[in-house]
């Protein structure tokens, strides 16, 4: 069926150019950078301000078919896939940085604006923005709010939850409100603020965000700790926060990680390791001396066989940026790429590591970890290739006994990545019925026809497939 009268309406509201329906354009956006899901919607649509976003919204809504927003595609969980077809509402366009309040030490932007564009402006006025998620030189404010993004700075400085005061948002109706503000304190009702932080896109669109702002740090250093033994970078980690140190990052590579991002980024990382623990710390320059040298001090009593402290601030960038090129450089190695997301309390993290390994081992899989340790956060990747039905058979089961681990370590599926369509089968396991059902009636109450984002998060989502069809 062609429904030519909705493209056309669309066309109306937002401008011919910026309605897409040809099948080579739809293609691009049937991806995300979740390797399993894929499919195309109906149609692609680019609006340039938020009177355009309640357009499109309404003229979906009075038809009856979902919308999906997307800012730059990079999350890991199916996020952006239009499962259910429908529009594909690509908030590219709204990328204009609107204020910097220098008194309020607050940043209002549009959705599309990306993560390191934020960073630059305000770090050139001397103040900071914490949240940096490994994809912070491609992925938008939009999606880092929708996915209460972490990052490589989680650990002192926590997530993109944790800066968002205000936003403007369209519900599925195509109504507008405004949540928060500027203000530090605000306990007016319910905090709608943080209830659309990590909503992926399924109880409004945002259209504007304000986030609060801290001084940039005077200093920072970096340090690299080499391990021939992977349950002692962990042990680490976990006696570097109970010795109540508490870094700016405290990330964990393996083996193969290393090997990978060794051969892809030429940074001089030590092969023969067989883990590496990657520390920063920021703030006045004694505090930053002193927690580096204790750090330190804890991975050598636990068996790492060197600790090289960064000597110059471009040496501690250059390791930043080849823990950040971790996926990309795993990527190479095999034609699929399985990321995933389990996330313990900081004490079970040796555990968690040796679950991961019994999987892998179990089912004859290549499994590289990396992650924010310093969160519990881990990131077990397969290597692998969904071509083969039955290895991508072994890589579920991996996965399912990866995501009861964590559980059982009293952790949760998924720290930062969401839950998208990758792990709603796996929801219950952490949240049990009676949380699945609180999350389905606010669903429910926003949304009750399911058009925003359908599909994600819940199990059970309405069938209804999509509606505009070309040809
Ligand atoms: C190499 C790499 C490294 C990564 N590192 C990290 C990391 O360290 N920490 C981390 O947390 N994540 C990380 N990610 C995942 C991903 O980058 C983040 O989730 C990011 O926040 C997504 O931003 P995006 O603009 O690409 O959003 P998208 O992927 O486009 O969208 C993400 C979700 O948000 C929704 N959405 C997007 N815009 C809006 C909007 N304006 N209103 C409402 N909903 C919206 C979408 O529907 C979707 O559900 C990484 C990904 C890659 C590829």
């Amino acid at each position: 069926m062609k429904d030519t009268q909705l493209v056309e309406a669309l066309r109306d509201a937002v401008g011919s150019q910026w309605v897409l329906d040809a099948e080579v354009d739809r293609t691009v956006y049937a991806y995300d950078a979740s390797p399993r899901h894929r499919a195309l919607p109906d149609v692609v649509v680019l609006p340039a301000s938020t009177g355009e976003v309640q357009a499109v919204v309404r003229l979906a809504a009075e038809r009856g078919v979902p919308v999906v927003p997307r800012g730059q595609a990079t999350n890991l969980s199916g996020g952006t896939v239009p499962a259910e077809g429908g529009i594909v509402l690509s908030l590219n366009r709204m990328n204009r940085f609107l204020e910097l309040d220098r008194e309020n030490l607050t940043a209002t932007v549009e959705p599309g604006v990306i993560t390191a564009e934020l960073h630059r402006r305000v770090e050139a006025e001397g103040l900071f923005y914490p949240p940096d998620p490994g994809s912070v030189a491609v992925s938008t404010l939009g999606g880092n709010v929708a996915e209460n993004a972490g990052g490589l700075r989680g650990l002192k400085y926590g997530v993109t939850g944790d800066y968002v005061i205000g936003l403007e948002a369209v519900l599925p109706d195509g109504d507008r409100i405004v949540t928060g503000g500027k203000n530090v304190k605000d306990v007016a009702g319910y905090d709608l603020t943080q209830l659309l932080v990590g909503s992926e896109g399924t109880l409004g669109i945002v259209t504007r965000i304000t986030v609060r702002l801290l001084p940039l740090p005077a200093h920072r250093q970096v340090a690299l700790a080499v391990y021939h033994d992977l349950e002692q970078a962990a042990r680490s980690v976990e006696r570097i926060i109970a010795g109540r140190i508490i870094p700016a990052t405290l990330e964990f590579l393996d083996r193969g990680t290393i090997e990978a991002v060794e051969a892809f980024a030429h940074v001089g990382l030590p092969t023969d390791a067989e883990a590496l623990l990657l520390l920063a710390q920021d703030g006045p320059e004694e505090q930053v001396a002193r927690d580096v040298a204790a750090a330190a001090a804890i991975c050598r009593e636990e068996g790492a066989v060197r600790v090289e402290v960064g000597r110059t601030p471009e040496e501690g960038d250059r390791l930043m940026a080849a823990r950040r090129a971790a996926l990309s450089a795993l990527a190479r190695m095999r034609p699929t790429t399985i990321l995933e997301d389990a996330t313990v309390p900081r004490s079970r993290l040796v555990e968690m590591l040796r679950a991961i390994q019994g999987a892998a081992a179990r089912h004859r899989l290549t499994i590289c970890t990396f992650g924010h340790a310093g969160d519990g956060n881990l990131h077990p990747t397969c290597l692998t290739d969904e071509r083969d039905e039955e290895e991508a058979e072994r890589v579920e089961a991996a996965f399912e006994e990866i995501f009861r681990a964590a559980i059982e370590l009293g952790g949760t599926i998924t720290g930062e990545h969401g839950v998208g369509l990758s792990k709603r089968e796996y929801l219950e396991w952490k949240l049990g019925p009676a949380g699945v059902a609180v999350m389905t009636a606010i669903k429910d109450a926003l949304d009750p026809r399911h058009l925003l984002n359908p599909g994600k998060i819940f199990p059970r989502s309405t069938p209804r497939r999509l509606v505009v069809r070309q040809g």
